[in-house]
């Protein structure tokens, strides 16, 4: 295993995103890291769409963070919530 340092780190997200959703998905007891419910207890996405589990960081924008289940529509909103931020107030609301 002398391979070059540090690619892994790029490589292996993959593997570990797709361990985290597939023990979210074979275990109805397993809970959102960000809201702490269950799969079935989150709401459907505004179009109707049933939440999935996603891989989340548990650092918001720290990709080196630790991944854990989060529902897609925790991790939805917690995405638009920091571009907001980013963005500022760029909107002027009557
Ligand atoms: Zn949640």
């Amino acid at each position: 295993m002398a391979k070059t340092k540090g690619a892994h780190h790029r490589g292996d997200y993959h593997v570990r995103a797709r361990r985290v959703r597939d023990q979210a998905n074979t275990d109805p007891t397993t809970t959102c890291w960000r809201c702490g419910h269950t799969l079935a207890q989150h709401p459907p996405h505004r179009d109707g769409k049933p939440a999935t589990w996603t891989a989340g960081h548990t650092v918001d924008g720290d990709s080196s963070a630790p991944l854990a289940p989060e529902a897609s529509t925790c991790n939805y909103s917690a995405g638009a919530k920091a571009g907001n931020a980013r963005r500022g107030t760029g909107y002027d609301w009557p």
